[in-house]
């Protein structure tokens, strides 16, 4: 049976539609039209969401854990649980994020997140929160330099045999990585990751600005938490974040917890990607929604205090949540709502190449969407066109 969904407004998110009917058939969405367009059809159940707004569900492709769940550390049945709690904040989809470990360790993370994320997409039904839907590798090729809190003893110079081993013990699910362009070997495992249609991003890294310009030449295409881990920009030697910003090829994430990155300088970001090609993430470890205290970020051990999270004097990943991050750029810079959920939902989705099925309210694309206050919190979520 056909349902149909409306409230005062609807973000696709790269169009606002006024009175809107979001028609769901099977978990995927059949249509969006607007009451001005079409009456109801007779045969439809309605929800009607009143004076909210329907949004494309929030896409993080960059978390390494939530609700005291390190994904890492998980067992398969116990990723729904992060799931739920990312449903919570609007998310809908998530790429579990790794950070440098011993090779074994991280090998066998990663044959346990491919076994939840194909438990997620059995037939059986839509997942009762966020989809896990593919795996992004934060390392192990990183900077030392720029190493921020990976361990160093766990960084390794790229080889195609090691991102082989990684791809294969995650059964082909790395859908994204993040290199630093500028060490040897690097350019080669871009090519290949490009090539296996990973999003390959470059981060935690110190190139100067002809090693950024030839990792794109390579298939690089995105940028990882812009300034954080990068070598910082100058006026004379711009180094990564020249090209991060002024490309406009390139699309480019950015943790907007107001503590990784001044709200100044949130806003120099927006406006140097726009609202096309800016994505925002949360980085956020297994303390996200928990008590201060200590946690675990894959082998690191985090001290979690108003907020902040820090390993040895460094930041280490966020407890922000990707609602607040729509917030904040609403707060730091002169964005919309509509763009500020854009920069979280459709543009993280284009820059994976998923498009087309999250991240859209549109025909064909999974009926994965949250119900926001005109203030951008979380009245509800949805995912497969059912209440959570
Ligand atoms: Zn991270």
């Amino acid at each position: 049976m056909n349902t149909a969904f409306t409230a005062r407004t609807l973000y696709t998110p790269s169009q606002e539609i006024r009175a809107p009917l979001l028609f769901v058939e099977d978990g995927r969405i059949a249509e969006v039209s607007s009451r001005a367009q079409k009456p109801l059809p007779p045969n439809a159940a309605v929800t009607d969401f009143g004076d909210a707004i329907l949004a494309p569900g929030f896409f993080d492709i960059h978390i390494h854990g939530g609700a005291g769940l390190d994904v890492m550390r998980t067992a398969p049945g116990e990723l729904p649980h992060l799931g739920k709690f990312l449903a919570g904040h609007g998310v809908t989809a998530y790429f579990p994020t790794t950070v440098a470990a011993p090779i074994d360790a991280t090998c066998s993370a990663l044959e346990r997140l491919a076994d939840a994320i194909e438990a997620a997409s059995l037939p059986s039904g839509d997942p009762a929160g966020a989809r896990a839907l593919g795996i992004h590798l934060e390392g192990p090729f990183l900077s030392h330099k720029r190493r921020g809190v990976h361990p160093p003893e766990y960084l390794v110079s790229p080889t195609v045999e090691i991102f082989d081993r990684l791809w294969q013990a995650a059964r082909g699910h790395v859908r994204m990585m993040t290199i630093a362009p500028e060490i040897p070997g690097a350019l080669e495992v871009i090519a290949e990751a490009a090539k296996r249609h990973v999003c390959v991003s470059i981060g935690h890294s110190d190139a100067e600005l002809p090693a950024a310009q030839r990792a794109i030449k390579a298939g690089a295409r995105h940028a990882t938490h812009t300034f954080n881990a990068m070598r910082p920009l100058d006026h004379r030697d711009p180094g990564i974040l020249g090209e991060v910003l002024s490309n406009d090829h390139l699309t480019a994430d950015l943790i907007a917890d107001g503590i990784h990155v001044s709200p100044a300088v949130v806003k120099v970001f927006l406006q140097a990607k726009g609202p096309e090609r800016a994505v925002l993430i949360t980085d956020a470890i297994s303390a996200t929604g928990m008590p201060d205290g200590q946690y675990q970020l894959g082998p690191i051990t985090v001290d979690v205090k108003d907020g902040k999270c820090t390993a040895n004097g460094s930041l280490a990943g966020s407890v922000l949540t990707m609602d607040r991050a729509v917030r904040n750029v609403t707060q730091f810079s002169n964005w919309t709502l509509r763009e500020g959920v854009r920069a979280a939902s459709f543009n993280a989705a284009k820059a994976v190449g998923m498009s087309e099925t999250v991240g859209i309210l549109a025909a064909g694309a999974h009926a994965d969407f949250t119900v926001l206050s005109s203030d951008g919190k979380v009245l509800k979520t949805l995912v497969g066109g059912r209440e959570l």
